[in-house]
């Protein structure tokens, strides 16, 4: 009887990369074989992210592809998962594209034997049920060798519902992990050679909610400082109303902690603000971020905004652009908005005409790349600390790698020097990287 040969096909998010790393481990531990080509394979799983209608059509025509290659291999197995099967749920086995079962974000842990009942007996089979408890949360994706950073899911799923965001719509309700397995899963990647984590969650700043240990983000920091060997951590994604005292003081004082916080924004209206049911001001998120550099004043920000939601006008987005030039972002992922079914946002009057949302959104990124080559150029002349990821991709000759604030920066320097971390004396900035030397 031949092993199982699996191939994971991932769209989306950082979340969703994280959650196929986690089946792929699952899966090989049950004795499946993964492959990196599709053809090879007798399972392929498909790991779908957004649910708006023109990635879903992409997604959907992408499964269309496989399915022809049923024609060679009939006992090929198609599943489906992620937020785009959670959402569609029954309904996506009636498009008839080859889909023999579809699994939630809470059924991963399900996949293996999933697979089994189906080439077992056929038929399809759906499992987007919600649960509590979610064993897949402890998987931890097995480090490839040389793998520097990792990822570590501490909760899922968000209780803030955010009128135009479908997440906790498909992901359900927040779950923090106990303390324990996430310090247990940090140390055993850190013995495998990984020096900087990112601490993953819809929204890490509520993380301890429900569990009995009475723990917060800020105490989980803290016990993930003292883990011996690991070098940095990271988190997203905060949202600014969570964003507690303790926790920005732990950036003056906690060493492992990177000096680098993503806290999106959103929009510079509290008018729009209110709208998308975001639970903070623009004077609450200004205050927060003043603490923040008050604490720590090297910490660089990022963040997202959102152009062209309902009942926008144009004193509206320019609150946004007027806040964007008090704060002056390190980086900015911005976004028009696009209605997500099943939210709130949906009934909202008022819609901004997509010409205008395009308009806005060119003026908004104009600025912010203007915001980013001033703060990379104020970096010049400084020695920062910085972890060697590899080769840089623009050079051979190079090796790139990254701050403490999460900048770029090519160097010309040896091989050698791969997963160490050295000092360089930063003499260009430009707009996604810096130049450096060594010190
Ligand atoms: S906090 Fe984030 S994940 Fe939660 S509803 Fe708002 S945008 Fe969505």
């Amino acid at each position: 009887m031949p092993r199982n040969i699996f191939y994971i096909r991932t769209f989306g998010c950082q979340m969703n990369v994280h959650d196929s790393d986690q089946l792929a481990t699952m899966m090989v531990d049950d004795g499946f074989e993964q492959t990196e080509d599709v053809r090879q394979a007798q399972v392929i799983l498909v790991n779908t992210c957004s649910i708006r209608e023109k990635v879903a059509q992409k997604i959907i025509s992408q499964i269309g592809r496989y399915r022809q290659l049923k024609e060679n291999n009939p006992d090929l197995v198609i599943g489906v998962g992620g937020c785009l099967a959670q959402h569609w749920g029954t309904s996506l086995l009636k498009k008839n594209v080859g889909i023999d079962f579809v699994f939630g974000p809470h059924a991963l842990d399900k996949v293996p034997e999933m697979i089994s009942r189906v080439q077992k007996r056929g038929g399809a089979i759906v499992d987007t049920a919600f649960r509590t408890g979610i064993t897949s949360l402890n998987i931890c994706p097995r480090p490839h060798n040389g793998d520097l950073q990792a990822f570590v899911t501490i909760m899922q799923g968000c209780d803030n519902f955010c009128s135009y965001c479908v997440v906790p719509n498909l992901r359900g309700r927040e779950e923090s992990r106990p303390s324990q397995d996430i310090i247990n899963e940090i140390r055993f990647l850190v013995a495998h050679g990984v020096k900087e984590v990112t601490l993953l969650g819809q929204n890490v700043n509520s993380y301890g909610k429900g569990l009995d240990e009475g723990i917060c983000f800020s105490d989980l920091i803290k016990s993930i400082d003292a883990i011996d060997g690991l070098e940095r951590i990271r988190f997203t994604t905060s949202h600014p109303k969570d964003l507690t005292d303790d926790l920005v003081d732990r950036f003056g004082k906690l060493g492992k902690l990177c000096e680098y916080i993503h806290l999106p924004f959103q929009a510079g209206s509290n008018s729009i603000l209110a709208r998308m049911n975001r639970g903070y001001t623009r004077e609450d998120y200004l205050a927060r971020v003043e603490r923040l550099r008050e604490v720590c004043p090297d910490i660089a920000v990022s963040s997202d905004a959102m152009v062209g939601f309902p009942g926008e006008t144009t004193a509206d987005f320019e609150a946004t652009l007027e806040m964007m030039e008090i704060i002056r972002f390190d980086n900015l992922f911005s976004f028009k908005y696009s209605e997500r079914e099943g939210t709130k946002a949906v009934s909202l009057d008022q819609k901004v005409p997509e010409k205008e949302k395009s308009r806005r959104l060119n003026l908004l990124q104009a600025l912010q790349d203007r915001h980013t080559l001033e703060r990379n150029k104020a970096m010049v002349g400084k020695t920062v600390e910085v972890l060697v990821e590899g080769i840089s991709k623009n050079s051979s000759k190079d090796m790139m790698g990254r701050t403490r604030t999460n900048k770029i920066v090519n160097f010309r320097g040896p091989e050698q020097l791969h997963g160490k971390t050295v000092n360089l004396h930063i003499t260009a900035g430009y707009l996604h990287s810096l130049r450096g030397e060594l010190s």
